[in-house]
């Protein structure tokens, strides 16, 4: 790796960078999340059904979020040093529905898959930051009625946010860091195609082999919270 060239980094990050803040990855007990299939607890249909299991879902990962159990790790806090240390520019492009970038101190995040740290009416699409729990009971702070709240966060089938951002930045970044994501959620998993195209130097961290590694230069075998510090002192030094 050279590292003296480089001036655009994108850095895609999945469930295993959090992993070892405590925060359970989404595919490691056989493709339940918190034991739950995602067809009910991550899809428009699953809200449909049953809004209150949802609910209960979320509201449940956003406390355990807040509680003091769960703070950014090593990996965390490596790139948000990055941000501030390198000269250039520094993206994350995060799947993740936590807020642990943030709390590292990083600044340039784009959340692709939403916020559980927020809530949207479903009729306005407006959004609005949260901490309490959401029920079909709670009033909307917009429209007042009822039954409109639901997770600010983008389920199967749904068009992910900031999408013109993330290609943008894509398609003149130089360096493309892939951690602790399985590649097999669409369309975040093909980043690394469009980051190819643009010439990058592309490296996937990760404690195991995944179903995109072969497109990926340069591999990071190993826990994030570790691997991650190392390539960022190395980029550093
Ligand atoms: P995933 O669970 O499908 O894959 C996690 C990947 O991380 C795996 O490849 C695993 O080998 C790797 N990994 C596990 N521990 C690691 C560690 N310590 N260091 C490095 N790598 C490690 O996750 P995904 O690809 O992000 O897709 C899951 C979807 O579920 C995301 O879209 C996300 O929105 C959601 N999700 C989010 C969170 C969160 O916000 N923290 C948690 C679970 C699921």
């Amino acid at each position: 790796m050279s590292k003296k060239n480089f001036t655009n980094i994108v850095i895609l990050t999945g469930a295993g960078i959090s992993a070892e803040s405590g925060i359970k990855t989404f595919r490691d007990q056989n493709g339940l999340w918190e034991n739950h299939d995602i067809l009910d607890v991550a899809t428009p249909q699953g809200f449909e059904r049953d809004p209150e299991l949802v609910h209960r879902f979320y509201n449940l990962r956003r406390a355990q979020l807040l509680s003091d159990e769960v703070k950014p790790n090593q990996a965390h806090f490596a790139l948000a040093r990055l941000e501030k240390e390198f000269n250039g520019q520094v993206v994350i492009v995060t799947q993740n529905v936590d807020n642990l970038h943030e709390k590292a101190g990083s600044k340039n995040v784009l959340h692709m898959h939403g916020e559980l740290l927020k809530m949207r009416c479903s009729k306005s699409k407006q959004s609005f930051s949260i901490s309490k729990d959401i029920t079909s009971a709670r009033a909307c702070p917009c429209c007042l009625e009822e039954g409109n709240l639901r997770p600010h966060i983008v389920w199967f089938g749904e068009r992910p946010f900031h999408m013109n951002e993330i290609q943008q930045a894509l398609s003149t970044c130089d360096l493309f860091l892939s951690i602790g994501t399985s590649g097999q959620v669409y369309p975040a998993a093909m980043f690394v195609d469009l980051a190819k195209e643009s010439l990058a130097h592309t490296v996937e961290f990760n404690t195991n082999s995944t179903d995109v590694s072969d497109k990926f230069d340069e591999h990071r075998l190993g826990k994030a919270g570790v691997e991650v510090e190392k390539f960022v002192d190395e980029l550093l030094s």
